[in-house]
Parts: structure tokens; C-alpha cells; sequence
């Protein structure tokens, strides 16, 4: 059933919010329920009204997906729902179970009295996307919790317990055991003492210093927010509610800059980004519920960088580690290296002592493949080098359980090729982590042509486990993010060749709001890495010139942070980079050598040919099939790479620029010095032709895919 349900009870009116799975305040459910509360007014039986939503969702809040639409301003709104509850001649209940969230619980605060379960969930979680609260959130909170819990909760987005809020005027009461039967048992108290309406627009917002608590609350909000609007419009809004001459007139200052931010870009991204998430987890021909694989133990296989990462990960979502490494010696500092990472958690008070020694105590370290033989899942992170890959899988194929899932780290290497090195294809996938594993939330699966569905389907299920964003990748050379980073990079060098410096060149993308420019990504990365990539392709057979100024920089020795000197050079214990004029020159001497006359190379052209090569390369893993949408490819720039969220990643930034103008843009870069990667992609292209997005070609694939 997808209705709120009017059901009275004695004098007692049940409305029920049923619009699974979260009970969205959709057009249909406002129209419901503003029929349902109608029919209870005018019911001379009725005497009170409950509002009630599922066990797990009260409500999940506004149907995000109406924004920006003409549903979500027709009548009844959302704010003309609330006013209905608000000024409903008999009393109204808002009884809160489970989660209520941002519309919802704006609709909750506009009610009369409200109960809730002591573990239920309460919070306005707008400035996620962007906003702030919409229907009175900002105004009515701070009357009911207080200025600084509303301060916080708001601008956080983060929710509540109802026991934590139980000494406020939020709750009429907090209920242990059954809930409905408790609201019920309250509105017959409110009814049989005419009880008046507790209104949050009639309570005084008592807060006596409220220009000094701001004041301060102010620059703290602006320093964390950065460029992000959203925070601070909170406070303005929650300021207004202070000190508007009315409570309407707070209410529709609220409302100006609800709208403000709704139409603006960064709002629009951090929506797409919503959206975007939601969707990774889709995979077309692998149902929700399809059959998974029970994972209780984890074995890891290597314990540098990311095996120890991937180790904790697992460790700090409760599930036993086996840890093997090669050698003993190798093992107690891989070991050493996670407590200290733990230590240094303890010191920084993220973590309690109790909680470093129970992960611990999770962890097996081994050197004998026999320990691997229960483990439900073995990731590999051994050395990228196919031979090592190669007899650690068939060791591995020889010992683990059937049925048990072998995942492999590879950054580059063929996942098929690496599945057929042992006899069960079918339970191989890649789990491509991101470094520091135990702190990115990316996570590359990557499907190989003999994955079996339940494995894949398995590895979604546990990236949720240990809280990760999963985005699944088809086998290619760099997975999506590493095979577009190679074009940015490869990009980034040819602007060395001519005419720029990277210390302009990061400070240019910086500026655009990715987290760290190339140059500097590559000195904390280690450039060392892609030399090696290079020199591993070039053998291979596949020569190139891309990177042959990054060549040369290692051959002087100039791997980056680690060895005090890349890019930039490095003072001990800082990470501020200091440009090096023997790497400027070795830059100059370079282009000359090239033949290529140096020229002053402008922001714009900077961006563009930098942003525009990641586009290019994922309008092509796109047509592959490589990625499923390009939402994933935001996804995965953006939680992977730096990429600034405010603006959506870069296929959503591509849109927003207009895919004509970024195809005339390749096409005018296909006119200077480095011209073979700019013939725009087939897909672009023909998107560009038709006028068309690739938020377009997304929604058409998944209409593709449920018809
Ligand atoms: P690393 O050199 O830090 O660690 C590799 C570890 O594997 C070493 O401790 C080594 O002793 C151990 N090892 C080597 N051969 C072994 C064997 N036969 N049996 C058991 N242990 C063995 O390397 P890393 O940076 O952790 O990379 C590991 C893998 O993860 C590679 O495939 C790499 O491409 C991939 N990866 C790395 C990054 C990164 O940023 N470093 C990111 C994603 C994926």
C-alpha cells in the first residue's frame, strides 16, 4: 500500500505515513495525508489526531527527487502541511519511531505535542545536500531543544537520539515499550485534561546571549565549511527566527533562503552526488536480493600500505583478520605499523583503549597459508607484479575453502588474467582500495568476465559492512579512476611542455576546489609509482611519451614527500611544498629540447584541458560498459581523486558547462601542441549532436534496464 491510512481509534485518529521504504513526503503522500487530517477535523467523533510512520522510518523527509520540480511545490507543499498540522483545531500527535528526518521531522516539530521512542532518530539533514531545512525547521527547533542543540544539530545535519533530547520541549514524553499504545494513552490525557496546544511558535526563543553565542558560533561554521553556502545560510536562518519582528516573517526568511540554495549549482551537485550514491549500489542484471555468500572471516595477504589498511578496515568493522605476509620480519612491522596507527587514534582521543585492544585482538598475524583455510574472503595486496600475483593465487587457490571469495588489490593489473591463474574463476574479483585504505571511502569492484553474481553481489553487501562507497568497474587498464587519472596526468605534463610550472598549474586547480593539485598529488603519492607503471607499459610494448617529464624528475632522484624532494622540495616533518628552480629549469631545458616554443598559458585552458581529459576518457569507459553510469564516474573522482564536490564530479560538470561547448573546446585544444587525445569520444560526440547529458544517457540506460 503506498497511502497514509485514516484510522480512528475510540476518539483517537491514526494517521498513518506508508510510503516505502522511508515514508518520502511525495505530492500523493501530502495529498493523503492532508485528506486523511481533513476528514478527522471534520469527524465530530474524532478528538485527537497521532501521526504515526513505520517501525524503521517516521519519515525520511521530502522526496528529493520532486526538488525542482513542479511536484514539490504543488499543493499541498510541504509548508501548507505543516500549517494544517499546526493549526488543526483538535490536538495533534506526532508519534516519532524508528527515523525522522528533515521534512518529516519539520512536520513532527510543526505538531502540537510530540512522543517518541527513546532510540528513535531525530535531525535535519539539508545542509547535506546543500540546504538548509525548508518547512520551519530553523524556526522551530531552537524554540523546542534550545539554541545551541539546534545550532549544532542543523548545521551538522547529524541526527539525534529522542532519549538524548528527553529533557527538552521537544518531547510531550519519551516512551519505553509499545509506542502507539503509549501516544494513544497520551492523547487521551491531552483530550481528557484540554490540554492546549504546545505550539513551538508560541515559546520565546530564551536564549539570553544569542548575538554573543552566534558571534562565535559564526566564524567556527565559515572556517569548516569552506565553500560550502550551506552551513552558514543555517545560521542566518536560525538568526532570522531570533530576530524577525514575527514568527511568519522568520518563516518566510527561512523559505528566501531555502530557494536561494536550491537554485544555485552547489546545491544541484551535492543532490546529483545524493542521488549518485544511491544508485552505484544498482547493478543491472543482479537483483537487490540476490543470494550472497556469509563472510565471517577475513584473511589479507600482504601487510605494506594497503594491505595494513585494508587489515584495520575490516578490524574496525568487527570482523576477525587473518594477516599473512612473507616473511616473519615483514609481518611484525606490518603489525607494528597497525597498532601505532591505533596508538595514535587512542592519543587523538578517537578511539578508547578498550577499542584498540578488542581490534587487536581481532587480528592473527601468519606466515603459513594453513591459517587461510577458514577464511570466507582473502584480499591479496602483494607487490603490483604479475608473477608475485600470480603464485600468490595459486598458493591460495591450493588452501582456501571452496566457495571462499579471492579478492585482489591490483591498482592496473588484468583481473581475468589473475582469475585464471587459479581454478575457480568464478569466485575472483577485484577490490581495488584507495590509500590510506582504512581512510578512503572508495572502493573499486571490479568485475572480471567469470565473476560469479553472488560473489559481486557479496562484495557490495560488505563494502556497506565496512563502510564503504562501492562503485562497481568493469576490467580495463586503471579500473575508472586510475586509467582517467593516467589522461589528467599525461595532460598536466604536456602543459609543463608548454609553457607552464607546477606550482601555477596546482594552484590553478586548486583554486578550481580539487583538494591538492597533480604535481602536489604526485609528490605525496610518490612519483616513483608511475615511472614504474611506465616503465612496466613501455615493456610491455606500449611506449609513450607522456610522462617523460616525470621520467626525467626521477631519474634525478625526485620521488616526492618521501624522499624530501619532487616536484617541490620538502622541508623534514612539513608538507609544504617549495618550488625548486633546477626543476623549473629542467622543465624549460625540456620544451626547448621539444622544439616547442614556451607560451603564458591561462587559467581557463588549464582547467579545461584538465577536466576535459577526465570527461573524454569516461565518455569512452562509459561506451564500453566499463562504467554503468556516469554518476559512477563522479562517484568515483570524487571520493577517489579530490575532485571538488560542489561541483558534482566531472561528467556532472561537463553537463553543466553545456557538452557542446566542452566538444568545441577539445576541438580547439586539437589545434595546439598536443592534439591526439582531443578527438572527443564517439559518445560525446553524439550526446553533444543531440543536445544532449550524460545525466540524459543515465536516465535512459536505467529506463532501459527496468523495462
Ligand atoms: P607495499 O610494497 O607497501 O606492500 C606489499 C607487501 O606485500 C609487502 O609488505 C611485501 O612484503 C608483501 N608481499 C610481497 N610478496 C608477497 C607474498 N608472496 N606473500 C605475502 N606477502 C607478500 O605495496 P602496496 O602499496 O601496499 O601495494 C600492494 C598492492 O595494492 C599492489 O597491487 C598495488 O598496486 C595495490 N594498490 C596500491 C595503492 C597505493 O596507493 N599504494 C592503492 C591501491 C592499490
Amino acid at each position: 500500500m503506498n497511502s497514509p491510512s485514516l484510522h480512528p481509534v475510540g476518539d483517537v485518529a491514526v494517521i498513518q505515513l506508508d510510503n516505502a521504504p522511508v515514508n518520502a513526503l511525495s505530492h500523493a503522500t501530502r495529498q493523503r495525508v492532508a485528506s486523511e487530517l481533513a476528514r478527522a477535523e471534520a469527524d465530530p467523533a474524532i478528538a485527537a489526531v497521532l501521526l504515526i510512520g513505520s517501525e524503521e522510518f517516521f519519515s525520511g523527509g521530502a522526496d528529493v527527487k520532486e526538488f525542482n520540480t513542479p511536484a514539490m511545490l504543488a499543493e499541498p507543499h510541504l509548508a501548507t502541511l505543516v500549517r494544517a498540522f499546526e493549526r488543526c483545531p483538535k490536538p495533534t500527535i506526532a508519534v516519532i519511531s524508528g527515523t525522522a528526518l528533515g521534512g518529516g521531522f519539520e512536520l513532527a516539530l510543526a505538531c502540537h505535542f510530540r512522543v517518541g521512542a527513546p532510540d528513535a532518530r531525530v535531525g535535519l539533514p539539508e545542509v547535506k545536500i546543500g540546504l538548509i531545512p525548508g518547512s520551519g525547521g530553523t524556526q522551530r527547533l531552537p524554540r523546542l531543544v534550545g539554541l545551541e542543540t539546534a545550532v549544532n544539530m542543523i548545521v551538522s545535519g547529524e541526527p539525534m537520539r529522542c532519549a538524548d533530547l528527553a529533557n527538552t520541549a521537544l518531547f510531550t514524553r519519551i516512551i519505553e515499550g509499545n509506542l502507539l499504545e503509549g501516544a494513544k494513552a497520551v492523547a487521551r490525557e491531552v483530550v481528557a485534561n484540554r490540554m492546549p496546544p504546545q505550539l513551538a511558535r508560541d515559546r520565546p526563543l530564551a536564549y539570553p546571549h544569542h548575538e554573543a553565542f552566534l558571534g562565535f558560533a559564526r566564524p567556527m561554521v565559515r572556517a569548516k565549511a569552506g565553500a560550502y553556502p550551506a552551513p552558514i545560510a543555517c545560521i542566518d536562518a536560525i538568526e532570522a527566527g531570533i530576530t524577525a519582528a514575527t514568527f511568519d516573517d522568520g518563516l518566510r526568511k527561512e523559505q528566501e533562503i531555502f530557494f536561494g540554495l536550491l537554485q544555485g549549482s552547489q546545491s544541484r551537485a551535492m543532490r546529483h552526488v545524493f542521488f549518485a550514491e544511491r544508485a552505484a549500489a544498482k547493478i543491472p542484471d543482479v537483483p537487490a536480493k540476490n543470494p550472497t555468500r556469509p563472510i565471517a572471516s577475513v584473511g589479507v595477504i600482504g601487510a605494506g600500505t594497503m594491505g595494513g589498511g585494508i587489515a584495520m578496515t575490516f578490524l574496525n568493522a568487527g570482523l576477525p583478520v587473518i594477516l599473512l605476509e612473507v616473511a616473519q620480519e615483514a609481518l611484525d612491522k606490518g603489525i607494528a605499523t597497525i597498532r601505532r596507527n591505533y596508538e595514535s587514534s587512542v592519543r587523538k582521543k578517537k578511539l578508547s583503549q578498550a577499542d584498540l585492544d578488542q581490534r587487536m585482538a581481532l587480528l592473527r598475524p601468519t606466515v603459513s597459508y594453513d591459517d587461510l583455510r577458514g577464511a570466507d574472503i582473502v584480499i591479496e595486496a602483494v607487490f603490483e607484479d604479475l608473477a608475485v600475483k600470480e603464485a600468490v593465487l595459486r598458493k591460495l587457490d591450493s588452501v582456501a575453502k571452496p566457495g571462499a571469495i579471492l579478492a585482489t588489490n591490483t591498482s592496473t593489473l588484468d583481473v581475468d588474467r589473475i582469475a585464471a591463474y587459479t581454478r575457480r574463476p568464478a569466485d575472483v574479483i577485484g577490490l581495488h582500495f584507495f590509500s590510506p585504505a582504512n581512510v578512503m571511502r572508495l572502493l573499486e569492484v571490479v568485475r572480471g568476465k567469470a565473476t560469479a553474481k553472488d560473489v559481486l553481489a557479496t562484495a557490495m553487501q560488505l563494502a556497506k559492512k565496512i563502510r564503504k562507497l562501492a562503485v562497481v568497474s568493469g576490467v580495463c587498464d586503471g579500473f575508472i579512476g586510475n586509467r582517467m587519472l593516467h589522461r589528467y596526468s599525461a595532460q598536466a605534463g604536456y602543459l609543463l611542455e608548454e609553457g607552464c610550472l607546477p606550482a601555477q598549474v596546482d594552484g590553478v586547480v586548486e583554486r578550481f576546489g580539487f583538494a591538492m593539485g597533480p604535481f602536489r598529488m604526485g609528490d605525496l603519492a610518490g612519483n616513483d609509482i608511475g615511472w614504474a607503471i611506465r616503465k612496466r607499459r613501455a615493456a610491455e610494448g606500449h611506449p609513450s611519451t607522456d610522462g617523460r617529464i616525470a621520467d626525467q624528475l626521477c631519474e634525478m632522484g625526485r620521488f616526492g614527500q618521501k624522499t624530501g624532494a619532487g616536484w617541490y622540495d620538502y622541508r623534514a616533518g612539513e608538507r609544504t611544498p617549495y618550488s625548486n628552480p633546477e626543476v623549473d629549469a629542467m622543465i624549460v631545458r625540456h620544451s626547448a629540447g621539444l622544439g616547442i616554443a614556451r607560451r603564458k598559458i591561462d587559467d581557463r585552458e588549464i582547467v579545461e584541458r584538465l577536466v576535459y581529459a577526465l570527461v573524454n576518457e569516461g565518455a569512452c569507459i562509459l561506451e564500453e560498459g566499463i562504467a554503468q553510469r556516469a554518476s559512477d564516474i563522479d562517484l568515483v573522482y570524487l571520493n577517489g581523486y579530490g575532485f571538488p564536490v560542489l561541483r558534482g564530479g566531472p561528467m556532472f560538470y561537463a553537463d553543466t558547462v553545456g557538452l557542446m561547448e566542452v566538444v568545441n573546446a577539445m576541438r580547439r585544444y586539437a589545434r595546439g601542441a598536443h592534439p591526439q587525445p582531443w578527438t572527443p569520444a564517439p559518445l560525446i560526440a553524439k550526446l553533444a549532436a543531440a543536445g544532449s547529458s550524460f545525466a540524459a544517457f543515465d536516465s535512459q540506460k536505467s529506463a532501459d534496464a527496468i523495462s
